[in-house]
């Protein structure tokens, strides 16, 4: 049996734990509404911008902008016609990129470029630029 010290520390901490859970599932305040969905955030989008531009100055490949570019955020492996085990990131001409894991991004971003400024986007990775500009082979 628990002595009077004990009921009372118990009784404590029921009561600690039930105003903790007082924060959850407000229903009597008005909470900001947010609108509903899925969201990119700004700062993946700066990431994307930013890791862009490292990719143009590493290849040395002028042509192309980001702002030309259609990005679909994928589940991080998704089919495509390359790999039975599917893709991680895949880009489709002529501006269309598919991205599952962002570490992808640079590689993709070398097909992209190489596409823009020769016409070929080196879909068999024969390229040099894959392995100098840190882009890893992933689709
Ligand atoms: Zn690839």
């Amino acid at each position: 049996m628990p002595s009077f010290v004990q009921r009372i520390q118990l009784l404590g901490l029921t009561l600690i734990i039930i105003l903790s859970m007082a924060g959850c599932g407000k229903t009597s305040q008005a909470v900001a509404s947010s609108t509903q969905g899925v969201f990119i955030d700004a700062n993946t989008v700066a990431f994307l911008q930013r890791e862009f531009n490292e990719t143009v100055t590493c290849t040395q490949l002028s042509q192309g902008s980001f702002n030309d570019l259609s990005i679909i955020v994928m589940p991080p492996s998704f089919p495509c016609p390359y790999y039975a085990t599917g893709c991680s990131g895949e880009f489709d001409e002529p501006n269309l990129v598919k991205i599952g894991m962002f570490s992808s991004w640079k590689h993709e971003m070398v097909h992209y470029l190489l596409y823009v400024n020769t016409g070929d986007p080196d879909t068999y990775h024969k390229s040099p630029l894959f392995q100098t500009c840190g882009a890893i082979v992933a689709g």
